[in-house]
């Protein structure tokens, strides 16, 4: 800045404005209060309900985004603006997104629906192309059931949640919520299991006979996050997303807790390998050697000298547990 400019200087009306004095310092700093944040907003108060009344409606005009047909009748919620689309291009849009929230035009309002019930279909393998070998015997599928289960009634569920027993669609629980998949496996010769497939694409199931069950590896982060940072248990985790997926009905979500429980903790290990540096040609780690470095801790030779450590055993560690 020119030294020779005047200092600018900002007008804030004292009753919006809190002085905060800093002990020993002697500094005196103002804080905009939040309330005149508020008093801000107040008058649009009425304006930001409308545009959130106005997203239920029925908008102008019925086009899909991509190739402006009439009369598009799904919008994704997980899309910014929620466009509007045609089934073919709803599909095409989410190849790449299957976890994507749709909800389709019943002629009186948006009701809720699923990329699975539009057709969309997850191929794995192929570079996600159909596999020319076409659909597998699947004799594993009759040999392995999770007796944990207690599914509810498929009569007493909501059509965008009850997907067809069929041994193709998949629960896939993501960072949203829960969804159902209709996935097409490889079946070439000498293709992966399926359970192989899925992990390939992201996708960690919960069984290996047979899956049909699998969580996004996203979700699988996201909670041991949530756990570490917030505190956050799984059965609370898994609650929000029965929640989320329907607000009205969360009861007729399949409740997966313990399968969360169960793979949460597989891929904590399967991280600790990662970050440790195991691999296959590796013999398994020993007791201690997946603990994180802690920079905190003295460590002879990195923030220590090796001659400062003259110290019996007991009271080293001792002196680690202080500083951890
Ligand atoms: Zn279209
Ligand atoms: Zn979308
Ligand atoms: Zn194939």
């Amino acid at each position: 800045m020119d030294d020779a400019s005047p200092p600018r200087t900002l007008r804030i009306p004292k009753s919006q404005v809190c002085i905060i004095k800093h002990p020993g310092a002697g500094n005196v700093c103002l804080t905009v209060l939040q309330n005149s944040y508020l008093e801000e907003w107040l008058p649009y108060k009425s304006r930001y309900l409308s545009v959130l009344l106005d997203m239920k409606a029925l908008p102008n005009v019925m086009a899909c985004f991509v190739c402006k047909a009439e009369g598009a009748p799904y919008r994704c919620m997980d899309c910014v603006h929620h466009p509007l689309s045609c089934k073919t291009c709803c599909i095409k849009q989410h190849k790449f997104r299957p976890f994507h929230w749709v909800q389709k035009w019943n002629e009186r309002f948006f009701e809720d629906f699923t990329l699975w019930l539009v057709g969309l279909v997850l191929h794995l393998g192929h570079t996600r192309a159909p596999c020319l070998a076409g659909e597998g015997s699947w004799e594993d599928a009759a040999s392995h059931v999770d007796e944990e289960w207690e599914d509810i009634e498929a009569s007493q569920q909501l059509a965008h949640l009850n997907p067809l027993n069929d041994r193709n669609y998949l629960t896939v629980v993501d960072t949203g919520s829960v969804h159902f998949c209709n996935v097409e496996y490889c079946n070439c010769p000498g293709s992966e299991d399926s359970h192989l497939q899925l992990t390939m694409a992201s996708l960690f199931p919960t069984t290996t006979k047979a899956p049909r069950m699998a969580f996004t590896f996203q979700v699988l982060d996201d909670f041991i996050r949530d756990n570490v940072a917030c505190g956050t248990s799984a059965m609370n985790y898994y609650s929000k997303f029965q929640r989320v997926t329907s607000s009205a009905f969360p009861h007729l979500v399949p409740n997966r807790y313990r399968e969360l429980l169960r793979v949460s903790r597989m891929w904590r290990l399967l991280k600790l390998l990662k970050w440790q540096g195991f691999h296959q040609q590796l013999p398994d780690p020993w007791a201690s050697e997946l603990v994180l470095f802690c920079p905190a801790c003295a460590q002879p030779g990195i923030n220590v000298l090796d001659q400062d450590i003259n110290l019996s055993e007991s009271i080293f560690y001792s002196l680690l547990q202080r500083h951890c």
